[in-house]
């Protein structure tokens, strides 16, 4: 118990812990620990937020894992959700509806070789910025950071993201703020 670690997905040094991680999301057990808490923040004390599911996109994005089929699904999807939030401006909930249609209409997802996470912002940065801004603003940051380290894949999401909107007839749907798509 002593020492630190470095978490394989973003990159945050903690001090190393004895404890449980995710079976595909390659995360180090601090930070798994760490994203526990944030989410015990998030239903707790928040009352579960609308940004919510932002939060669980931004993580899964951030730690991609190895290449294995249940990773694959996993990453894509999450990067599906940051893009219909982040570039299509969906709010939580509507993309959350929309991420179903797009994984029911099975996409060709692949392995996308994970970009380094150097710069973007962490778990561990969310609940530090607690003091200094509303939760779901700092959710909103992390999950832009982890977006731009994808910028090499986002054509491929856009068109995995779009053509399954087309495909179940949902791709002439306007972000709210009456923007047409992408
Ligand atoms: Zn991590």
């Amino acid at each position: 118990m002593s020492g630190e670690a470095l978490c394989p997905g973003c990159g945050v040094v903690l001090p190393e812990f004895d404890g449980p991680t995710h079976p595909y999301i390659g995360a180090s057990p601090a930070c798994w620990a760490l994203y526990g808490e944030l989410l015990a923040y998030e239903y707790g004390e928040l009352g579960y937020p609308e940004c919510h599911r932002l939060t669980v996109d931004a993580y899964a994005a951030q730690h991609p894992g190895k290449r294995e089929p249940r990773s694959i699904r996993s990453v894509a999807t999450h990067l599906s959700g940051l893009y219909l939030v982040l570039e299509r401006g969906f709010d939580g909930p509507a993309a959350t509806a929309l991420k179903n249609r797009v994984v029911e209409a099975k996409p060709g997802f692949k392995w996308l070789n994970p970009p380094a996470t150097d710069g973007a912002l962490t778990a561990q940065d969310v609940l530090e910025m607690r003091s200094e801004m509303p939760h779901c603003d700092a959710v909103e940051l992390w999950a832009r950071s982890v977006w731009d380290t994808w910028e090499l894949h986002h054509s491929t999401v856009r068109v995995w993201v779009e053509d399954a909107l087309e495909k179940v007839g949902q791709n002439n749907l306007r972000t709210p703020d009456g923007l047409p798509k992408a």
